[in-house]
């Protein structure tokens, strides 16, 4: 339904953005980043967004002025409501259910880092409650279309598709194909679907529940975060079980470079480095580099920085790195290393940092000035993942003038241009990417970059072309605009078409 606004603006498409993480309100990954950039940026396209996310208690605490808009006695066994509220700059529903979402730990898992068992329950809620939005529970408002991320959102598609009620587009974006949301058969009939969304075009996945496989049979058109990870998702290597499906829905699925936020992410305005600086005055680095070399623990010298600023999984490759440090700090190398997660990786680099006083640093948690820090200090940002969607480091590297040394995956490889000679020469290159991702290849890529670190000339390129590049979100937020479009109309369509005239059609 595109409804006339007060504001005047005339007829706006209307979006319900369904997603478990929003920045800067809840944050463990990209996934935040991009849920919380993307409704801005579709904002000056002309489509307004409204976020529908849980209630967590961190996201409780920075609500500013709450209106409960519908209530349930029963949501899944719990009470729940929905609250609308306009806070950082969003328009947000929340699903406020206390028994759910107001515990400690982060959104998936408990303090010992062990997902909820209840992980199911709580974002099947979340979807439900999502998809009583999107097909009209509100009395004053209604979106023309439903927007799922991830595993967690994605459900809410299934509930759109098998309802009733109302029948409007559904879009799912991958953040990352890895987690899927995979549970016992039993849970699908506590789900409250119909019966035939046990089915293979279904919620059914192996014999199991599969939210995210729900998802992509239940939407309309899938988008995945950077053109390679849309082909790589294709083969059994990186589709984790899903690329048959995946293959089979190709003519939907499109890949969509992410975009960075860049308000928040902006050295000349950035309020937790110490000397903010611009393309021109990039060479004010050096004082942030002294800083994050402090709180790091490390020497100040001449030898470069490399950062690591990531989730400690096996994923990001830096199990890898663990075991080279030995053979990189020799060759005149400093590291500084923010992360948690998988506890053996990080207790690897507590220990390096033991053997290594003053070459490796290593911080344990998640802090976001930290980050910040150190895109604006490091030399280089390491980023050796063995699969990687799109990833955002990269980027806030290149904005930063940290120069991004990452593996040839996913959207690593669509955003960085190698320092091959060619590029080196022509002063194109912005990073040094390195293929297959294992330790022989990683080690070679930290050699090729202490070697043009130390050819000032050719690295201070590297740092200048990085920042020119533009990653921010305008060009890919155009093509989330044209899909909208393009699904809508085909939902118009088919509610103008009458069925007769529709064979007529498919007869010609
Ligand atoms: P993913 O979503 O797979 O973790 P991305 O590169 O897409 O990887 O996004 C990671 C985001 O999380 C970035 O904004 C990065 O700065 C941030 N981040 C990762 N680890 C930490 C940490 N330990 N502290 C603060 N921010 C972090």
């Amino acid at each position: 339904m595109l409804i006339q606004h007060s504001d005047g603006g005339g007829s706006t498409m209307q979006v319900l953005s369904v997603t478990s993480e929003l920045y800067p309100l809840i944050k463990t990954g990209g996934l935040a980043d991009v849920a919380g950039a993307l409704p801005i940026a579709l904002k000056e396209q002309g489509v307004h967004v409204r976020s529908f996310l849980p209630g967590y208690r961190i996201v409780m605490g920075k609500l500013q002025n709450p209106k409960v808009v519908k209530t349930y006695r029963n949501l899944f066994g719990q009470k729940a409501a929905i609250l609308s509220d306009h806070v950082e700059g969003h328009d947000v529903f929340v699903l406020d259910c206390p028994k759910f979402f107001d515990r400690p730990g982060g959104p998936y898992v408990d303090e010992t880092g062990v997902d909820w068992e209840d992980n199911w329950r709580r974002y099947a809620a979340l979807s439900k409650a999502a998809a009583d939005v999107a097909l009209g529970c509100l009395k004053d408002w209604q979106p023309d279309i439903i927007h799922a991320h991830d595993w967690q959102a994605a459900l809410s598609l299934a509930y759109v598709r098998y309802s009733k009620l109302a029948d409007i587009p559904r879009i799912i974006t991958i953040h990352n194909l890895a987690f899927q949301g995979r549970y016992d058969a039993s849970i699908f009939k506590k789900l409250g679907l119909p019966k035939k969304a046990w089915a293979m075009n279904g919620v059914e996945y192996y014999g199991g529940t599969g939210f995210m496989k729900a998802g992509l049979t239940s939407a309309d058109v899938i988008t995945t975060v950077s053109p390679t990870y849309a082909h790589e998702i294709r083969r059994p290597e990186n589709g984790m079980g899903l690329d048959g499906l995946v293959n089979h829905r190709a003519k939907d699925l499109h890949g969509i470079l992410n975009g960075i936020d860049d308000e928040v992410w902006n050295p000349p305005e950035d309020p937790y480095i110490t000397k903010q600086y611009s393309q021109l005055t990039y060479l004010n680095r050096r004082q942030n580099r002294f800083d994050l070399e402090t709180e790091f623990g490390l020497f100040h010298d001449e030898d470069p920085l490399f950062v690591v600023c990531s989730r400690m999984t096996w994923q990001k490759g830096v199990d890898m790195l663990v075991d080279l440090l030995d053979e990189l700090v020799p060759l005149g190398a400093k590291f500084a290393v923010l992360g948690q997660g998988d506890h053996a990786i990080e207790r690897g680099f507590l220990a390096a940092s033991q053997r290594h006083p003053g070459r490796v640093g290593m911080k344990v948690g998640y802090e976001e000035p930290i980050a910040h820090r150190m895109q604006a200090g490091g030399d280089a940002i390491l980023i050796p993942s063995r699969f990687e969607p799109c990833g955002l480091t990269q980027l806030y590297g290149l904005r930063y003038g940290c120069v991004p040394v990452v593996t040839r995956v996913g959207g690593l490889a669509d955003t960085i241009i190698d320092a091959n000679e060619a590029a080196v020469a022509q002063g194109s290159a912005t990073g040094i990417q390195f293929y297959p991702p294992d330790h022989f290849q990683l080690k070679q890529a930290v050699v090729r970059a202490i070697k043009l670190y130390n050819d000032k000339t050719a690295w201070n390129s590297m740092q200048r072309a990085g920042m020119r590049s533009d990653f921010s979100w305008g060009r890919s937020a155009a093509r989330y605009v044209d899909l909208y479009r393009q699904v809508l109309a085909t939902y118009q369509e088919k509610k103008t078409i009458k069925p007769v005239q529709r064979s007529i059609r498919a007869a010609q």
